[in-house]
């Protein structure tokens, strides 16, 4: 399979290549030549598969350039690590099917993703002796998915910026407790903005990046949205055993469009009808849900929710789904980008027929998370995280009798026991994976948010990992 740039500047590439790239060199997003089919007999045989062997079934229909039993092995240890033996197990309460996917290292769906990119990570620089220094700032979660991802592995160091005080103290331990001799969490004086600002301008020193092999971890890595489409086809096949019913729903809790994206694709490669609908859902920054309702993608000032992870105003998979909207018109693509890259938004209204075949979509209030995570505990004793709920209020929305709805739940609520707390005057158990955290011995380097010094410290830190190495 090779891969193109949704801006059509770079020649194709194949998977490995394009892991490696992440962000195309033109600036565009990697995706597939095309996208395969799967006929029904093939899906149908694939119903008894365990989630190891489907992922594999999957992934190696994309990915042409690494060894069989090397693709197996990378991802039987991504879903090793998880503690649920079906990996993303689902759960069937009143009429709604719950898809956990937060039974990785992390407790967010992200771990899915970002096990499995730092275990391809880690193959690809060993076969190729190859270096890598992952930068990345994070408000919370992403950092821990990306930390716990590449943790003790050769090859790579990992540097994270995270704005002081100002992530929930248990993210903060979820990052610091890692202790292994490659992660290095940088407490910067300033804000998440502040941070990521700081990112970019040492990914725009050319010279600095190419130097100090800089590697970026973001959700516009194609591996991590391949990794994604494996749940949304094994939900399929899970349901459709229950059910007897040939078309599914999916509801996913939206911010950067990559997981609702993943969810596009396994739609076009499984047989005709077996996805039916997409819903979209937002918290109050709802810029996508204007989108598919209107056409209308335009920025506003993000606005702070119980859902932080999707307080987003340009999600980064859009140009994505773009691509394909305007008849995988590179040039074309290339103009929007760059005139929402200038004006903060671009009119796509007559291109709403196909947008509201592909997605439905429905913003969600603030007040409507804390009643649906309190209406649903009510009801099946089951506790939401808010970014959940964000989804299973939308999926009430566009149930249809007779479809089944699958909800996509993205974070164990023990994360966010604060909102859960207000919500049903209680906090959810704690997992293992956070028991004791608080207590934890923990490394952290605190700094201004000043490039210099962040890059002083990312050229100190990886000689000398690498030299030990
Ligand atoms: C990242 C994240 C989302 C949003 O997923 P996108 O791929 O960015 O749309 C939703 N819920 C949680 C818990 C997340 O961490």
């Amino acid at each position: 399979m090779q891969y193109l740039s949704t801006r059509g500047q770079i020649s194709p590439i194949p998977f490995s290549q394009a892991v490696m790239m992440g962000l195309a060199e033109d600036g565009g997003l990697l995706l597939p030549r095309t996208i395969p089919r799967i006929g029904t007999d093939t899906f149908a045989s694939w119903q008894k598969l365990s989630y190891a062997e489907l992922a594999f079934e999957v992934m190696s229909r994309f990915v042409d350039d690494i060894p069989v039993s090397d693709l197996k092995d990378i991802i039987n240890r991504s879903y090793a690590t998880f503690t649920a033996k079906e990996v993303t197990p689902v759960v069937h309460l009143g009429d709604l099917h719950i898809l956990e996917l937060f039974h990785g290292p992390t407790l967010a769906f992200k771990d899915i993703a970002l096990q499995f990119l730092g275990n391809i990570f880690e193959y690809l620089l060993s076969r190729d002796q190859g270096v890598l220094n992952i930068l990345g700032a994070t408000s919370g979660d992403t950092g821990s998915a990306a930390i716990y991802g590449v943790r003790g592995k050769e090859r790579i160091n990992i540097f994270i910026l995270h704005p002081h005080q100002r992530v929930s103290p248990v993210q903060e331990k979820q990052m610091t407790t890692v202790l292994d001799a490659n992660v290095f969490n940088i407490a910067i004086r300033g804000s998440f903005d502040d941070g990521q600002a700081i990112v970019k301008k040492i990914f725009n020193d050319l010279e600095f990046k190419a130097k100090y092999r800089l590697g970026a971890i973001n959700s516009i890595n194609w591996a991590r949205v391949l990794a994604q489409v494996v749940y949304y086809v094994r939900s399929c096949l899970h349901v459709s055993a229950h059910e007897k019913d040939s078309s599914v729903d999916f509801a996913i809790p939206t911010g950067n469009f990559g997981d609702i994206f993943a969810g596009y694709i396994a739609k076009k490669m499984l047989p005709p009808g077996t996805i039916r609908q997409l819903v979209l859902a937002t918290n109050d920054n709802d810029i996508l849900a204007r989108f598919v309702t209107k056409g209308d993608y335009s920025q506003a000032t993000v606005k702070i929710t119980s859902s932080p992870s999707m307080d987003i105003q340009a999600a980064s998979n859009f140009e994505r789904y773009l691509y394909y909207l305007l008849d995988s018109d590179p040039a074309r693509t290339r103009e929007l980008m760059e005139e929402f890259g200038k004006n903060g938004k671009i009119d796509l209204s007559g291109h709403h027929e196909q947008i509201r075949r592909d997605f439905v979509a429905t913003a969600v209030s603030e007040q409507e998370v804390r009643e649906t995570i309190a209406a649903f505990y009510q009801e099946h004793e089951y506790i939401l995280d808010p970014h959940t709920a964000v989804g299973v209020k939308a999926a009430q929305k566009f149930k249809t009798v007779g479809v089944p709805m699958v909800c996509l739940a993205t974070a164990h609520p023990a994360k966010f026991g604060a909102v859960v707390e207000e919500a049903i005057g209680k906090l959810p158990d704690v997992p293992l994976a956070l028991a004791g955290i608080m207590e934890k011995p923990s490394r952290c380097e605190l700094m201004d948010a000043e490039k210099g010094k962040i890059q002083a410290f990312v050229a100190e830190k990886s000689a000398t990992a690498f030299n030990n190495g």
